[in-house]
């Protein structure tokens, strides 16, 4: 926004300029910039801000006024514009700034819903088909309110201004401010013989299908905007949007992070210690994995382009399979037997009664 200008800039004088110079100054700008000689519209609008700023500097209890606060406004709140300064001094009486009535024409209002996806649904994104609640335009009177055969009137109250005149008083004297009327909401209308559909509103409270897609890759607290699919608009307003607000439910199997997927598979320690491959579920289907013999617990393995799509751009993240070596518990005699003999030759007597204490080794601490 532009800065509020000055009144004494708007003449061209002085701050400390007399009046007999404020006089001369606007008479000179007047006579090139008064309507009856200049047609051009910005003139206009310069013809009256001259006028208004030469009645306040002419006036030396306004001047005063305006000299204590200038462009800061009262209170310090900021003049938004020249009108302001002027509606502060003449009430709103100069340069008309009439309103006028407010239209009865309003956009609808945004709903809000929240819809629960499952994993994959919220991966792949998912088409939404739901039933809400919203409010339509009434048919029986087209969405104006009035009884079939009747129409809105003036109000009564305010005369069709859709605003009430006060006097009030102020800092700089008494002020004529204007509020909204009531009686009309401020439309300048009032409907009598209200339409029996809708009580006046224009709209009733229907049950509405809405269908909409659920875009790829979408995150639990997420708000998608359905345009056009929230509560009707009032006398011909566009409709509001609906506002879905995303869940998504855990997976059992994957946990998000941005866009890859972590997850941990067991293997077994004969597969972990010979090597071999393994078919795993995805969100895509099965995939093999080949794993190394002798790998240890806590390998990550990934699977590039196996991850969640992203929203805005192409391409996907990657799934992470962190390989977690299980220790058997339940062994059979038969197992027990094996794996002893596999002891006996791998190192004999490892850790058993009067062996060498053994060496401890520095951890590798990640940073
Ligand atoms: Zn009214
Ligand atoms: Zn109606």
């Amino acid at each position: 926004m532009a800065a509020v200008r000055d009144l004494y800039e708007i003449l061209g004088i002085d701050r400390d300029a007399p009046p007999s110079e404020i006089k001369a100054a606007y008479r000179k700008l007047a006579r090139t910039l008064h309507p009856d000689v200049n047609a051009d519209p910005a003139d206009q609008e310069r013809f009256k801000e001259i006028t208004g700023a030469y009645e306040i500097l002419s006036d030396p209890a306004k001047r005063r006024r305006y000299d204590e606060f200038g462009a800061a406004g009262p209170q310090g709140a900021p003049f938004g514009d020249i009108q302001d300064i002027f509606d502060m001094f003449f009430g709103g009486g100069f340069g008309g700034r009439s309103r006028g009535p407010r239209s009865r024409v309003r956009r609808g209002e945004d709903l809000r819903i929240r819809v629960r996806l499952t994993f994959p649904g919220s991966v792949f994104g998912v088409e939404q088909r739901l039933e809400i609640e919203r409010l339509a335009v009434c048919e029986r009177c087209g969405g104006n309110g009035a009884r079939p055969g009747t129409s809105a009137v003036t109000c009564r109250t305010c005369g069709g201004a859709g605003e009430v005149q006060a006097v009030r008083r102020s800092i700089f004297g008494t002020v004529m401010t204007a509020t909204p009327c009531v009686a009309c909401g401020g439309t300048g209308e009032e409907i009598p013989d209200p339409c029996e559909g809708c009580g006046g509103d224009g709209r009733v409270p229907t049950t509405a299908t809405v269908t909409f897609d659920v875009p790829a890759g979408v995150l639990e607290g997420m708000d998608l905007r359905v345009g056009g699919e929230g509560n009707a608009g009032v006398s011909g307003g566009s409709a509001g949007d609906l506002i879905v607000g995303i869940e998504v439910e855990p997976s059992d199997a994957f946990v998000r992070q941005g866009q890859d997927l972590h997850g941990v598979l067991d293997v077994s320690i004969t597969q972990a210690t010979l090597g071999g491959e393994v078919d795993v579920e995805t969100l895509d289907g099965p995939e093999r994995l080949r794993i190394e013999s002798g790998t240890e617990s806590g390998t990550v393995l990934r699977l590039k382009g196996k991850g969640v799509p992203h929203l805005q751009r192409r391409g996907r993240g990657d799934l992470f399979v962190t390989l977690h070596i299980v220790t058997p518990r339940d062994l059979s005699k038969e197992e027990r037997t094996l794996l002893q003999r596999f002891a006996e030759i791998r190192d004999a007597g490892a850790g058993g009664n009067g062996a060498a204490p053994r060496a401890l080794r520095r951890p590798e601490y990640r940073p």
